[in-house]
């Protein structure tokens, strides 16, 4: 199956996306595309635009304070696989992202993706529901924080930034 037809865009910055998404009627969000293109080769899905965000660079990485983790929603799942702060600071994860699909899939996947996606047994999901981890929420009107557990039952928020653990 060949997905339907799409205008695509490649912003380069948090602030060009938003605008986008804004400005852009019908558009979803594209990060590592491992289950939006399958819907979207499926015809489970019609976006008129379609947004990607793979050149966005403030939109991926790890990084600590003394009581928190931050990983920025395009990071890659293989870079939480391999980062010693996650193994030091949230052992469940680099236990369980072994369990997300294939070295292959956890290449392109990200952490955004998998939690927006919203899969209820998406192991990256229960692990930030096991650790009331909170997201941030990106708009032009700046970033809104809500936690995992008002976050999953709900349609996918329009930009995921970061989440916090
Ligand atoms: C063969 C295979 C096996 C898999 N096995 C597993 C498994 O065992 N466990 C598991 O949990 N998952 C599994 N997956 C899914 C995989 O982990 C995906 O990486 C994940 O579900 C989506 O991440 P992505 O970055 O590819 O997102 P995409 O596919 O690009 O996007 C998914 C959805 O999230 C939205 N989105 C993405 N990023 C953002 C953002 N920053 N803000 C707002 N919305 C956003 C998109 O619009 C889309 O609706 C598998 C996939 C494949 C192909």
């Amino acid at each position: 199956m060949k997905p339907p037809i799409f205008e695509y865009h490649r912003p380069n910055s948090l602030q060009e996306a938003l605008s986008l998404m804004e400005k852009l009627e019908n558009s979803k969000v594209i990060a590592g595309g491992q289950s939006l293109m399958p819907m979207l080769n499926l015809r489970l899905t019609f976006p008129s635009n379609l947004i990607d965000l793979n050149s966005i660079e403030e939109l991926s990485g790890i990084s600590t304070s003394d009581d928190q983790v931050t990983i920025n929603a395009m990071t890659r799942q293989r870079e939480i696989e391999f980062s010693k702060i996650i193994r030091q600071r949230i052992p469940l994860m680099a236990d369980g992202i072994l369990n997300v699909g294939h070295r292959q899939t956890r290449n392109r996947g990200t952490i955004g993706g998998s939690l927006c996606h919203q899969d209820s047994v998406a192991e990256l999901s229960l692990i930030a529901l096991a650790h009331d981890a909170v997201l941030g929420i990106a708009s032009l009107r700046g970033i809104r924080e809500i936690g995992i557990a008002e976050f999953l039952p709900d349609s996918c928020p329009p930009l995921l930034k970061m989440v916090k653990y």
